[in-house]
């Protein structure tokens, strides 16, 4: 039988997707098409598409976990078609997290019984864990000020300026003030006395970070909680702490298990830390952990009874996938205290030899520390010919994924690259890296003009703007720059996606 041209063309299980019309007809952008299209040439032209994407593994701009073992990534397949919520339907994959919950209170030291149900719940990441603990927070000081007869309509939190978008997400969505503790130039996170200076009766919370974003930093939470405790006595308030413990949730306890950062310090009330980033799991996952049931305040919590027993529940959304609990469980019993301890030890190590070799260039200063999240943020030491933006940009071309940004107020003028060490970066790729960012700085160093301070004077010829950085000081020069770059970056994110 001859088929007619226009059947054989649609039969893509016949002919190959190549030699199909789909590979030469555009995809709608807008609207959705009239008619189906055969699932292997829509498989092939997403995938190929997608190509263009980032490759994750070399994506060192990101703590989000970007490699589990397959036997994991079975569970998670063979788990998609499973809407979490639905507990009376699923309550095996229900006992999964409420023991991820036990297992992560314990290991951050909640003052529990052997056999206690810890207080906290799985989220879609760090960021509903801290709406959550956020609103636990403003309730609690809520109830508190109607009990005393006072006002309990302008609430604020104390962070440092380091703070991680989502806090600024909780303080907008949930009208509380966020009140942030500058940065200074020499130091990239928040000062304990300062933050604790800030506080006042409208305080619902102090959030300190356990590893900073910007540098990995952990804050001092112990010095936070003697000062906040001095307060407290001074002037009868309870101004509570929150750590958010994105990333270093699940370092601290497996390479500074001595450091007292978490429920042994009386003030600090809830903690989040997020599983998909040192907690190993794909992205879509973190945990909020309250010290006790008394910290939550009950009115925002909704029961549901299930096989009987009684079920709380306490999220933002309602549906949502199971893999990424069962996967978080998967991880913890796979790997236990020492497998989690031996992959964070890589990790650190790692970073050593990451942030040796950017020292032996003898052209960067190292602004993280080595006992934070194993993380290198490094400045040019000069950065007025070459600066850290170039440098992202040219090691793009190897494949490298590594960002560079300004510091907030008030250390804006000093610009970072920063390298995030994962599980899955071998010291083979470290020594591959520092090798390209060489590379990198011999090429930079080659190309006369400097197109930042270019773009500084809107185009202008290039030796004029030598001229230019040297005359003014170099601060005045460097945050001139920063503010052109910062406008000439934000142009190039809108392009991105448009064609
Ligand atoms: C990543 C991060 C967040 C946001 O976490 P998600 O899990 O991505 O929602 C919040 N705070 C800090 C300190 C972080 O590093």
């Amino acid at each position: 039988m001859v088929l007619s041209k226009a059947a054989s063309e649609s039969d893509v299980s016949v002919h190959s997707t190549f030699a199909s019309r789909y590979v030469r007809t555009s995809l709608p952008r807008f609207k959705m098409s009239e008619n189906s299209i055969p699932k292997e040439a829509a498989y092939q032209i997403i995938n190929d598409e997608l190509m263009l994407d980032g490759n994750p593994r070399l994506n060192l701009a990101s703590f989000v976990t970007t490699w589990m073992e397959p036997e994991c990534d079975k569970l998670i397949m063979a788990s998609v078609n499973k809407n979490y919520v639905d507990m009376d339907e699923y309550p095996v994959t229900t006992e999964l997290q409420n023991r991820c919950v036990n297992m992560i209170a314990h290991l951050f030291n909640a003052p529990l019984g052997e056999s206690e149900a810890a207080v906290g719940v799985g989220t879609v990441g760090s960021s509903e864990a801290i709406m959550l603990a956020g609103l636990a927070f403003k309730r609690k000081w809520q109830n508190r000020r109607k009990a005393e007869g006072k006002p309990w309509d302008k609430p604020n939190i104390v962070t440092g300026a380091n703070v991680q978008v989502c806090w600024e997400k909780f303080a907008r969505y949930f009208e509380v003030e966020l009140k942030e503790v500058k940065l200074r130039e020499d130091y990239f996170v928040m000062d304990p006395a300062k933050a604790v200076e800030m506080v006042d009766e409208n305080t619902i919370c102090v959030a300190a970070i356990l590893g900073s974003t910007l540098n990995g930093e952990f804050e001092d939470v112990k010095l936070l909680n003697d000062l906040l405790v001095e307060k407290n006595k001074e002037t009868g308030w309870d101004t509570p702490i929150h750590v958010d413990a994105a990333s270093g949730g699940f370092i601290a306890p497996f390479l500074n298990p001595e450091l007292e950062w978490d429920f042994r310090l009386p003030l600090v009330k809830s903690i989040n830390v997020s599983g998909h980033k040192y907690g190993l799991v794909y992205a879509g996952i973190g945990w909020v952990i309250w010290r006790s049931k008394e910290d939550l305040p009950e009115e925002l919590i909704f029961h549901i009874n299930y096989l009987g027993a009684d079920q709380p529940t306490f999220t933002l959304n309602f549906s949502k996938g199971s893999s990424q609990v069962i996967a978080q469980y998967y991880q913890l019993i796979r790997l236990g205290f020492e497998g989690y301890r031996n992959i964070m030890e890589n990790c650190r190590e790692n970073m050593l030899v990451l942030k040796d070799g950017l020292e032996k260039t003898g052209r960067f200063n190292i602004v993280s520390k080595d006992d934070g999240v194993p993380l290198v943020a490094f400045s040019l030491k000069d950065n007025r010919r070459h600066d850290e933006f170039e440098v992202s940009d040219m090691l793009r071309r190897f494949g490298w994924i590594v960002p560079a940004y300004t510091m907030p107020p008030d250390a804006q003028h000093v610009t970072v690259l920063r390298v995030v060490i994962r599980e899955d970066f071998s010291r083979t790729l470290a020594e591959r890296l520092v090798c390209d960012i060489k590379k990198v700085l011999h090429e930079l160093d080659t190309l006369p003009a400097k197109i930042t301070a270019k773009l500084a004077i809107n185009g202008e010829e290039a030796d004029k703007n030598v001229t230019l950085v040297t005359k003014k000081s170099d601060l005045e020069t460097q945050r001139e720059i920063t503010t052109v770059w910062r406008k000439f970056v934000m142009e190039k994110k809108k392009m991105n996606g448009v064609c």
